[in-house]
């Protein structure tokens, strides 16, 4: 064998799919206002019929409601419960919700073992495009969420999203922004690589991001990052097992949540874990899941934290 490969076993709760931003790209949302809301007892319900099916990471992804709307505390309340509920059924947490304050970060920090948000782009000219009508996606906005991330000490995923209209240099600079930021901070556990991948529900008329190209990024990547930052590709956007063996080979090491669906990407279901590990066995490498939190974090965690990450550590 010449290597690990790892994944986490997850499944994603969506507390609403109503969203305030509208992305050019998106799959995902629907206008404030016209989404339920998931409930507590809903979530229980689901919750209760994934225990001893081997699911460690509850991914609790939502859409994101006004910072300045009155809803928004019954929202990040919603969160706060979902978290605590997967707590208390035996999962792990990891929250991505988009840009919150400070002390929201704080809050939802007590009940996560590790949170993220993707930082996209840095380049200003998206907000000209793609992002024209999505003010969360300002990109020193998204950069605030990692200082306070680092400064509150919240292991942290972060990543680009490739082909969404910006060029090659514009990677590299996001790229070199995220290293600086884990050289003060030593918070970033991992680095996505999403390539951009059409779907049905999206209004932009543009193709996807060639998954040929993907090797070349993540190679670069890999110099850029520091090498203790972990480089992750979602399998399912690159379907060719050519391609996903040759971005593994630049550097890719893990292939993030594997679960019944990817709610970014409806139009891209996630082949199972033993369909992967065959992929991968063929090439020599072994595929072996992992906690949403990486051991060099555990010291962060508070106590029932530290004390449910170590009943899945033991297992
Ligand atoms: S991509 Fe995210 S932030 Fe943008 S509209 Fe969709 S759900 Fe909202």
């Amino acid at each position: 064998m010449s290597g690990v490969i790892t994944y986490s076993p997850a499944y994603t709760l969506v507390p609403t799919y109503e969203c305030f931003n509208r992305c050019d790209y998106c799959n995902f949302r629907v206008e404030p206002g016209k989404a339920p809301w998931i409930t507590l007892s809903t979530a229980e319900k689901i919750l209760k019929e994934l225990q001893n099916q081997n699911v460690c990471e509850i991914l609790i992804l939502s859409g994101e409601i006004h910072p300045h709307s009155s809803r928004r505390e019954s929202w990040l309340q919603l969160i706060y419960g979902l978290c605590e509920l997967a707590i208390a059924l035996g999962f792990l947490p990891h929250t991505n919700v988009g840009p919150l304050s400070f002390v929201e970060m704080q809050q939802l920090k007590t009940v996560n073992v590790s949170m993220g948000l993707m930082l996209e782009q840095l380049t200003p000219a998206l907000l000209n495009t793609v992002h024209r009508h999505a003010p969360s996606k300002i990109p020193e906005l998204r950069l605030q969420q990692l200082v306070w991330a680092g400064e509150l000490q919240i292991p942290f995923t972060t990543g680009l999203l490739l082909g969404i209209g910006e060029t090659q240099d514009d990677w590299w600079e996001t790229l070199e922004v995220i290293a600086q930021l884990h050289t003060r901070y030593g918070h970033i556990q991992e680095v996505i690589l999403q390539p951009y991948s059409p779907g049905n529900q999206q209004t932009w008329n543009a193709a996807g991001f060639k998954p040929q190209q993907l090797p070349e990024v993540i190679a670069k990547a890999r110099e850029l990052l520091p090498a203790e930052i972990t480089i992750q590709i979602p399998p399912n956007l690159v379907s060719d097992p050519n391609w996903l063996l040759a971005c593994i080979k630049a550097g890719a090491r893990d292939l993030g949540g594997i679960g019944p669906k990817d709610e970014v990407n409806p139009d891209y279901p996630h082949l199972s874990d033993a369909d992967l590990l065959q992929i991968l066995k063929s090439a020599g490498w072994q595929l072996i899941p992992r906690l949403p939190i990486y051991p060099q974090y555990d010291r962060w965690l508070s106590e029932p934290l530290y004390k449910a990450v170590q009943s899945w550590r033991n297992r």
